[in-house]
């Protein structure tokens, strides 16, 4: 591997555009890719798991102007909106030297420095340090260094009908402080959460070596990111994936506290379910049923966390998402054959890989789960795995389930995941079928 990699030599490094971009913001001489040893090279000391944000030191990801030779981490701000920010730079509407004005965009809460911080095995998908740029390199930002929050945190009134209707029928209090009045209205905290990759870790985290993950990572996104290749040196990478947002009900510095208790929800996305409802798995319910759950144990006293990971589908996005369902539809939607037929057309059941998952409870500072609103087995080993515990499992209460979603939490739970009721024999999920598109027939005609 890594002869391969360093065969290529650095004059093959800079090249002449056959084409010249039409815009003069950029000069006809653009550097494809950058070498350690090339002249200049100089990247801003960064030292992953330092006891603090200033030892650390800022990630420095921009190519433009003097940073191209001083970054110290490859890819882009943004995650996968790092596309319309060059979208936005190419149509004339943002210079690309743009410089972000972060007077009054501080967290409205200051989460308190967690050990996880400094600890480069608990934290590798996310700059621990990413929430408060202008806190710990405000020197360096109004020296005119383009050094980017990749975390947010603020606070809003949210209203979910599944809320509003447990209030409306009692099974919610209204408590003036987390559920503000009787229409269901609720108070939460949020943060958002760009992936910032400390690479070694992360394929620590996979079981694979460095120069495995950089280079698969380098061929599987065509090429884009060639300093995976010819930076060994560059431990960082920004890639163009989606974050998380964490969603805090009650007083956010109850969260890490040990005394009282957390209930938490993982939830990763899908937006047929979470936000259009669609009934054909339990996503939406068991959501509304963590959010209820999680504002009851803080109206109690405690702490209640509900986690929103941006992976459509397992990861696999709506198309593939889509694909299967038709298969299904189409071939007898039955549970025993539910992930065999996301198997034929991805390759495997679930790409969520909840590997770098618990990095965000760590950085909470979260030591142990006392309600796990969860089912699935990967969440909850990963979570244990990394040292946190987790004290009760609940599963979706069964009249939170719909009729059409059966195939696919009968077979889950035939599959392993968590439950406290009954546990499906094949020959039974056999029996278990969905729903048809006979009446669709129809319409479609
Ligand atoms: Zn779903």
């Amino acid at each position: 591997m890594a002869q391969e990699e360093t065969t290529v030599q650095p004059k093959d490094a800079e090249t002449t555009a056959v084409q010249s971009p039409s815009a003069s913001r950029y000069s006809k001489h653009i550097i494809l890719t950058t070498y350690p040893g090339q002249s200049g090279i100089d990247p801003v000391p960064l030292e992953w798991g330092a006891p603090d944000a200033k030892s650390r030191g800022p990630v420095v990801v921009s190519r433009s102007g003097a940073f191209l030779k001083r970054r110290n981490a490859m890819g882009a701000h943004g995650g996968s909106y790092s596309i319309y920010n060059a979208l936005a730079i190419a149509a004339g509407d943002l210079d690309p030297e743009f410089r972000p004005n972060f007077v009054n965009t501080e967290p409205t809460f200051d989460f308190p420095w967690q050990k996880s911080w400094a600890d480069k095995t608990k934290i590798v998908s996310m700059d621990p340090y990413g929430h408060d740029v202008v806190k710990y390199f405000g020197d360096k930002i109004s020296a005119g260094w383009d050094i980017r929050p990749t975390m947010a945190i603020t606070r809003a009134n949210m209203k979910l009908a599944e809320i509003a209707e447990a209030v409306r029928d009692g099974h919610l209090d209204v408590d003036g402080s987390i559920v503000v009045d009787s229409t269901g209205e609720v108070r939460v905290t949020k943060v958002a959460v760009e992936p910032v990759w400390y690479l070694p870790g992360v394929a620590e985290r996979f079981g694979v070596d460095e120069p495995t993950l950089r280079r698969t990572l380098f061929e599987h996104t065509g090429g884009s990111y060639p300093e995976l290749i010819t930076r060994p040196d560059l431990k960082i990478f920004l890639p163009p994936i989606g974050g998380l947002t964490v969603y805090i009900f009650g007083p956010p510095e109850r969260v890490a506290d040990e005394n009282v208790k957390l209930a938490l929800r993982i939830h990763d996305e899908c937006n047929g379910s979470d936000v259009f409802q669609s009934d054909i798995c339990t996503c939406r319910p068991y959501l509304a049923f963590g959010i209820r759950e999680a504002i009851r144990e803080a109206q109690n006293g405690g702490s209640g966390v509900v986690i929103y990971f941006r992976k459509e589908g397992r990861a696999l996005g709506e198309v593939t998402k889509y694909l299967v369902y038709n298969a299904r539809k189409r071939g007898g939607d039955t549970a025993d054959k539910y992930f065999t037929r996301t198997e034929n057309i991805a390759g495997v059941r679930d790409m969520r890989f909840q590997a770098l998952m618990p990095d965000i409870l760590h950085w909470l500072g979260i030591k142990k789960i006392d309600r796990m609103l969860s089912m699935s087995n990967m969440k909850h080993d990963a979570i244990v795995e990394s040292g946190i515990k987790i004290i009760e499992r609940i599963p979706i209460p069964e009249d939170m389930i719909p009729d059409d979603s059966r195939v696919e939490i009968d077979a889950k739970i035939n599959a392993g995941y968590f439950t406290t009721g009954k546990q499906y024999t094949m020959e039974e999920l056999a029996q278990v079928r969905g729903r048809g598109w006979e009446k669709w027939e129809d319409i479609t005609h």
